[in-house]
């Protein structure tokens, strides 16, 4: 099936059973600085899960844009992208394990045609020493489901990957795993869990492509979690209903959630039946615009057209969020992908100049679904045609570098391979591959302490299910925040209305605000809008926030947060004074403080440009 139809249905599918439908965050965390980009469908939604009501209600389901940069590096065998959309349905206290189940596996049976003798499910095996048992709740929905398609389910114990690759399969269809598989918490496994903290076990429905062979390197036998390729997860249903206690035991929650995660492309390469991603018709397409334009064939060489499809597509969908090209935080992520985009168009034997018009191309499929896509189309391609010229002017000096330096040795230092990064703007891991192909050695470790000294690449943490995106907003963050609000009404202010939010980046440190205006601020302006900060933060307004309809925001004069799409009813954080004069309005779904009293005092620390007709102001609270 195609990408926008699974997606289709399965959006219908649970807003036939009362779900509302709502839009996908965009790939750059709103006020989240733990974390660099949106890593899995539940992130943008962690403070409903925490309690907090979300104005759409108790059931909502959506298909969210996820980057992985960690997976860069991993791009090139048949599943891994770095890309990719997540499918999430959620109960905000409202249904629980029957009803989530039942819909996941009619959903996939029914829905989308998967036949449900290859679907194979994984459940929670208990753990004796924390008293949490067995999850035979969801066993004994399973039982029935399959039951109904004719199959009897027998249900195995496995617990670890290692035990897996000794005992097999044992003609199961259910799988008991411990903690390490099917147990989901913000901190991982039970004993992890700080006292408060909110988890539960979870269910995966794993799909068997049955022409992999099972590979022995993984273990003797293979089983759902085995990584040869042969099952993938392509869903998994979280059952949020324990609570750690201050003694260390487990008690169950008042009100229970299920979070639901499900990899589109998988399902899509499942509905296939073929264990390759990349050809599920989205990616497809540009293997296919590829293989015309260079005459190579997909068959010959996959490592390359799969790493640069993957990049492509990406890099369109960060450029369109936001997220251009830089040496900084996440504009390197974007840059990474367009200069390995680069370097393996060179390795198929792409024409150079064409990788622009091959992202414009991969850019209709997803228009429909995602119209920031198609409303920055021709942004991103030029964004991409920029940095593909950049890159090859560097790319010439930087060979040339390479070539002086294989001609005296072959050893290269951390300190020059790291030159080369600064200077030519190599990433890392090309430098390494194009040593490799002069027979030079670079002395890695060296190199990467260089790179760490120069740039604080430690907020990547993306790897796994969800580490950091979670954490919980500090009071010093909330703060700046409030104060990003304050200093963008002051800004709107003093400069005139055409000022809007471009870009906002907040740590517990200092915020940093881009906004629409095309001079450099005066000396004089720039006090004035800190002094009108500072009056506002001393007049002690209160912030308020609002639930309205979207409609109503709008016409109230709500300044919208840049790339982010709305749902119906939103959340409108207001700050006013007592009798009700409002100072600051703006559509924000995030955390502040009660009073703008508690905030010290803002000093700006730096004004300059972005980019044309976009400047940056950081500052910090006193
Ligand atoms: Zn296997
Ligand atoms: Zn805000």
């Amino acid at each position: 099936m195609k990408l926008n139809d699974v997606r289709a249905k399965y959006l219908k599918f649970f807003e036939n059973q009362d779900h509302k439908i709502i839009p996908s965050a965009s790939l750059v965390p709103e006020n989240d600085p733990t974390t660099l980009f949106t890593g899995s469908g539940m992130q943008p939604l962690i403070r409903y899960l925490l309690g907090q009501p979300h104005p759409m209600g108790s059931r909502l389901v959506d298909s969210q844009k996820c980057f992985r940069s960690d997976d860069i590096d991993e791009v090139g065998d048949n599943r891994h992208t770095t890309f990719f959309e997540m499918l999430g349905n959620w109960s905000l206290g409202d249904y629980f394990k029957e009803k989530q189940l039942s819909w996941v596996f009619t959903f996939l049976t029914d829905g989308i045609k998967l036949d449900p003798q290859r679907l194979y499910v994984t459940v929670f095996a208990g753990e004796e020493k924390n008293n949490i048992p067995k999850d035979m709740d969801s066993v004994k929905i399973w039982k029935e489901l399959f039951a109904q398609k004719g199959i009897e389910a027998k249900d195995v114990e496995i617990g670890t990957e290692e035990n897996g690759g000794k005992v097999g399969m044992q003609a199961g269809r259910i799988f008991y795993y411990g903690a390490k598989k099917n147990w989901w918490s913000r901190a991982g496994a039970p004993e992890k869990m700080p006292a408060g903290e909110p988890g539960g076990p979870d269910s995966e429905v794993f799909y068997e492509f049955t022409n992999v062979e099972h590979n022995k390197k993984f273990g003797e036998y293979c089983h759902p979690n085995c990584d040869c390729g042969r099952f993938l997860e392509i869903a998994n249903s979280v059952f949020m209903e324990y609570r750690k206690t201050e003694q260390g035991s487990f008690e169950k929650l008042p009100q229970k959630n299920v979070d639901f995660g499900g990899g589109l492309e998988r399902i899509c390469a499942a509905s296939n039946n073929n264990a390759d991603m990349f050809l599920v018709d989205t990616l497809y397409e540009l293997i296919k615009g590829m293989e015309e334009l260079s005459g190579k064939k997909y068959e010959d060489l996959k490592r390359a057209f799969r790493i640069v499809a993957d990049h492509l597509r990406g890099a369109v969908f960060m450029i369109a969020d936001g997220v251009t090209p830089s040496n900084t935080e996440r504009g390197y992520f974007t840059r990474r992908l367009l200069r390995r985009a680069v370097r393996y168009a060179d390795v198929i034997g792409l024409p150079s100049g064409e990788l622009a018009e091959l992202a414009g191309s991969g850019v209709l499929s997803y228009g429909h679904a995602y119209p920031e896509v198609q409303q920055t189309a021709d942004f991103i391609k030029k964004t991409i045609s920029g940095e593909e010229e950049k890159f090859r002017k560097t790319l010439e000096k930087g060979l040339a570098q390479f070539g002086k330096i294989g001609q005296q040795k072959t050893l290269l230092s951390g300190k020059e391979a790291f030159d080369l990064y600064q200077t030519y703007g190599f990433p890392l891991e090309m430098t390494l591959e194009l040593a490799k192909e002069r027979g030079i050695t670079v002395d890695e470790e060296e190199f990467r302490s260089e790179l760490k000294k120069h740039q604080d690449m430690s907020r990547t943490a993306s790897a796994g299910r969800f580490k950091g995106g979670l954490a919980d907003t500090s009071y010093e963050t909330m703060k700046l925040h409030t104060a990003h609000h304050l200093l963008l009404a002051a800004l709107r202010q003093v400069l005139g209305v055409h000022v809007h939010q471009r870009g906002s980046n907040i740590t517990a440190e200092r915020l940093r605000l881009d906004f629409s205006h095309a001079e450099k601020l005066t000396p004089e302006q720039l006090k004035e809008v800190e002094d009108l900060v500072n009056e506002k933060i001393n007049t002690n307004l209160q912030m308020i926030r609002k639930e309205m309809p979207k409609d109503e925001a709008v016409n109230l004069g709500a300044e919208m947060e840049f790339g982010v799409k709305y749902g119906d009813i939103v959340s409108v954080y207001i700050a006013q004074d007592t009798d009700g004069n409002m100072f600051s309005k703006e559509f924000c779904g995030g955390s502040h403080v009660n009073n703008t009293g508690e905030l010290g005092r803002l000093r700006v620390v730096k004004e300059e440009a972005v980019s044309a007709g976009v400047r940056r102001i950081r500052a910090v609270l006193e």
